[in-house]
């Protein structure tokens, strides 16, 4: 094998298993006890997803009137792209009544969408707020390439919203250019729309000090069907939600010792 040939299979290798990807994780076998925490039950559905084990929960007619009659009390809101690509209950496994999702876009938080997560974690009590960006975003490329050009219709609303994001990573990695540029920006566009979230939701706020409302950033592989999940900015760390509850991570921790 030549060098360069073996050079580019070790960085396909590493990038794979999620080494030099912030804090993404590696492929693991699905476990058969489902999670138990909010996120934790996103992460477990969208490695069924990833490897074509889709269960299709909870979409038959029983679940439909229950929820009609009982209403609903979904335990994730989901803010992301509208890219026919990145559906949150295929990607994450779910069905009706789980996820209350918030759609637009290049994933970021207006007057409206802030109301609509407000709506879902004030009135319907639900205990996470996932924003999900995703790889090969049109709206991030948009903003990307359209720096000093003029956007048709109110495309230029919709650039002004990513801008910032943009104009972060231009600064901190000024050597980024194309696909790389854009996927950085993907990234932080993830953690801008989280913390506009957090600055213009006293609501938001409350209920997170209150221990009620935790946060999760994510961005969707495309190609592979994975959500990484990113590190939170350090004012929204202390509410940044677990994988795993308390009763699984000592339940885990024993097994391992164990086995040693
Ligand atoms: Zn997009």
């Amino acid at each position: 094998m030549a060098m360069k040939t073996l050079v580019k299979v070790l960085v396909v290798a590493l990038v794979g298993a999620g080494i030099g990807v912030g804090v993404g994780r590696m492929m693991a076998p699905v476990k058969e006890t489902p999670p138990t925490t909010p996120l934790g039950k996103l992460d477990w559905g969208n490695r069924h997803f990833a490897q074509g084990k889709l269960s299709h929960p909870r979409t038959d007619p029983e679940t439909r009137q229950k929820l009609a009659y009982e209403g609903q009390h979904p335990f994730a809101v989901v803010l992301t792209c509208a890219d026919s690509r990145v559906p949150p209950e295929i990607i994450f496994d779910q069905g009706l009544g789980d996820l209350f999702v918030v759609r637009v876009a290049g994933n970021v938080p207006d007057a409206l969408q802030i109301a609509s997560v407000e709506y879902a974690v004030e009135h319907l009590d639900a205990p996470l707020v996932v924003v999900l960006g995703h790889t090969q975003c049109g709206a991030v490329k948009a903003t990307v390439e359209s720096q000093g050009k003029h956007l048709p219709g109110s495309l230029p609303a919709l650039v002004a919203e990513i801008e910032p994001a943009y104009r972060k990573v231009r600064a901190n990695y000024p050597h980024l250019k194309d696909k790389a540029l854009v996927e950085r920006v993907i990234r932080q566009n993830v953690l801008e729309s989280l913390m506009k979230l957090w600055e213009r939701s006293p609501m938001v706020q409350h209920l997170a000090r209150e221990g009620k409302l935790t946060f999760a950033g994510g961005v969707y592989d495309l190609k592979e069907g994975t959500v990484e999940w990113l590190e939170l900015p350090e004012e929204l760390a202390p509410y940044a939600a677990p994988l795993k509850g308390e009763k699984e991570d000592s339940a885990e921790k024993k097994q391992a010792t164990e086995h040693h």
